[in-house]
C-alpha cells in the first residue's frame, strides 16, 4: 500500500486533501525527466523564455484568488497575507522574466586574445521548501532557476504541498514545457535527502531549519553540489531612546507575530534602550492588545493558528516552567493575547518583558508568536546583544539619528537590516543570511548568479 499524507487545515483541523507520497524511485524519475527537459529549455531563445515566464506570471495573476484561498486553507495564514504572497509570486516571475536577457557576461582585457565570460545553467536544481511561506519561497527558487536555463524539481514540506502542486500545473498550462518545473511530494528524509544526494542534481536550494541545513550540506558534499541555505534566525529589533517610539511600538507586533511568528525573519528579540524601556513596553503591549487573532479567512485577521499540533507543542515548550531560564527564575511580566476557542492549533501572542539574554526563549528560534524584550545600556551594548547569537538573518534599527543608524547597520552581523522599518524581503533586492542563518542569496539580480556557473573562454587572436 502506498504512503499518503493527510493535508490538514490548521485553523479547523479538517483533512482537506490526501496526497500520495513519492518514493525514491519516483524522485529519481522526476530528476530524469528534468534532466531530459534541460537541453531544449536552455536552447529556448532568451526573449521566448522571457515571454513564457511572463505568460506563467499572468496565469498566476488570473488564478490569484484561488491560490490565496488554497494557501490560507493549508497554512492557516490570514487571507490578506496569502493574497500579498501570491502577488509576490507573480512579481517574482515577472522580475526574472525581465532578467532572462540581462544576465550578461563580460569581455576581459587580456594579452594575446579576447576573453569572454558566459553564465551557464547548472542543470537540474533540487529545491526544498518549508511550510511557513510555501508558494512564495517556491517562486523564489523557480523564478531565477528557470530564467537562467535550469530545470527544477521542488519538494514542498509534506504539511503544505497544495499551492506548489497547483503552481506547477499553472506553469504547464501557461506553456512551460513538461519536465521543466516539477513538484514531488514526499518526506524530507526520502525525497529531500535523495535530491540532496542525486548525482544528476547540480544544486540544492534549501530553506528550513539550521539542523537540516547542516545535513543538506553534508550530503551535498558527496557530489560537490552547489548549495544555497536559507536557515533560521533570532533577529533583533533594536529600539533607541531617540526613535519615534510610537511608530516603533505600533510596528513591532507585525515584525514578530506576522505569520504567527513562523517567519525566519521574525524579530523575536526586541532590544530597547533602558531609559525608554518601560514606556516602549507599555506602548507595545497596547499594540499587541489590538493585534487581531482569529479566523484566517476573514480579511481583517492579522494572525492565524500555528501550522501543526506538533509545532504548537514545540512553541509551548519555550514557556514551560522557569521559561527555559537556566537559573529557574520567574518572569516579571508575561503578556498574552487571546485566541479563538474550538479546533485549530492556536497560540496567543506572548510578550516576555523584561527577559534575560541568556534564557532559552531569548536565544533559540521559537518560530511562534513569542517575543523577548530585553533592555540595553548604550550603542555598544546594543551591538553586543544583537550579535550574541549564532544566527544572522535580519533585524531592525529604530533611531532618529541617521549616522547612528548607519553605524549600527554596519555593526550588526545580519544579511538583511532595515532602519525605521521591519521589512526584510523585496523581489528586487537580495535576501539571505550571515553566520548560521545560511549562505547564498535569493531574490534580486544576485539570485541569477546562484543558479549559474561562470564559464571563461579565451580566444587567441595571434
Ligand atoms: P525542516 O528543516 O525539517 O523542514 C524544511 C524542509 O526540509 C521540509 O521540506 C522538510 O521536509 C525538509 N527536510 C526535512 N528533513 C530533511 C532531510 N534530511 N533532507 C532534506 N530535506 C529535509 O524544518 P521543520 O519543519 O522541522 O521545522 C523545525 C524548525 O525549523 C522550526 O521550528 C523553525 O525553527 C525552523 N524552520 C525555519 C524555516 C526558515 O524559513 N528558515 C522554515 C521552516 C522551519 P518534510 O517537512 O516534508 O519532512
Amino acid at each position: 500500500m502506498r504512503d499518503e499524507c493527510s493535508v490538514v487545515n490548521p485553523a479547523t483541523e479538517a483533512v482537506i486533501a490526501t496526497i500520495p507520497m513519492a518514493s525514491i524511485d519516483e524522485t529519481d524519475a522526476a530528476v530524469a525527466r528534468a534532466k531530459d527537459a534541460g537541453p531544449a529549455w536552455r536552447a529556448v531563445a532568451p526573449t521566448d523564455r522571457a515571454r513564457l515566464m511572463r505568460r506563467f506570471a499572468g496565469h498566476v495573476e488570473d488564478h490569484a484568488e484561488e491560490l490565496a484561498q488554497l494557501e490560507t486553507a493549508n497554512v492557516g495564514k490570514p487571507i490578506a497575507d496569502s493574497r500579498d504572497e501570491v502577488g509576490m509570486v507573480a512579481e517574482v516571475l515577472h522580475f526574472y522574466a525581465g532578467a532572462v536577457d540581462k544576465h550578461r557576461g563580460a569581455t576581459v582585457p587580456v594579452a594575446g586574445g579576447v576573453d569572454l565570460t558566459f553564465h551557464e545553467p547548472l542543470g537540474v536544481v533540487g529545491a526544498i521548501v518549508p511550510w511557513n511561506f510555501p508558494i512564495a519561497i517556491t517562486s523564489w527558487k523557480v523564478g531565477p532557476a528557470l530564467a537562467t536555463g535550469n530545470t527544477i524539481v521542488v519538494k514542498p514540506a509534506e504539511l503544505t504541498p497544495l499551492s506548489a502542486l497547483r503552481l506547477a500545473e499553472l506553469a504547464l498550462e501557461a506553456g512551460v514545457p513538461e519536465g521543466v518545473f516539477q513538484v514531488v511530494v514526499g518526506t524530507g528524509p526520502t525525497v529531500g535527502a535523495r535530491l540532496t544526494e542525486h548525482p544528476d542534481v547540480a544544486k540544492v536550494a534549501f530553506t528550513g531549519s539550521t539542523a537540516v541545513g547542516r545535513e543538506v550540506m553534508r550530503r551535498a558534499a558527496g557530489t560537490i553540489k552547489r548549495v544555497t541555505l536559507e536557515l533560521g534566525g533570532k533577529s533583533a529589533n533594536i529600539v533607541f531612546a531617540d526613535a519615534d517610539l510610537e511608530r516603533a511600538a505600533a510596528a513591532a507586533p507585525g515584525s514578530v507575530f506576522g505569520n504567527a511568528g513562523q517567519d525566519c525573519c521574525a524579530r523575536s528579540r526586541i532590544l530597547v534602550e533602558r531609559s525608554v524601556f518601560d514606556r516602549f513596553v507599555a506602548l507595545f503591549v497596547e499594540a499587541v492588545d489590538a493585534w487581531r487573532v482569529g479566523d484566517p479567512t476573514h480579511p481583517d485577521t492579522q494572525m492565524g493558528p500555528l501550522a501543526s499540533a506538533r509545532h504548537r507543542q514545540v512553541v509551548a515548550g519555550f514557556l514551560a516552567s522557569g521559561m527555559g531560564d537556566p537559573g529557574g527564575g520567574t518572569v516579571e511580566t508575561l503578556v498574552t493575547g487571546s485566541v479563538p476557542d474550538g479546533p485549530g492549533f492556536w497560540f496567543p501572542p506572548t510578550v516576555v518583558a523584561p527577559a534575560e539574554p541568556d534564557w532559552r526563549l531569548a536565544r533559540e528560534e521559537i518560530f511562534g508568536p513569542v517575543v523577548a524584550v530585553i533592555p540595553f545600556e548604550d550603542e555598544a551594548d546594543a551591538v553586543r546583544l544583537a550579535n550574541d547569537t549564532p544566527y544572522g538573518l535580519a533585524g531592525s534599527i529604530w533611531t532618529g539619528d541617521g549616522a547612528k543608524a548607519l553605524r549600527m547597520a554596519r555593526a550588526v552581523d545580519a544579511g538583511n537590516l532595515s532602519v525605521n522599518s521591519n521589512g526584510s524581503v523585496r523581489v528586487q533586492t537580495s535576501f539571505g543570511g550571515m553566520k548560521q542563518s545560511g549562505f547564498g542569496r535569493e531574490l534580486g539580480l544576485e539570485a541569477l548568479d546562484a543558479y549559474s556557473d561562470v564559464k571563461n573562454v579565451f580566444l587567441a587572436t595571434s
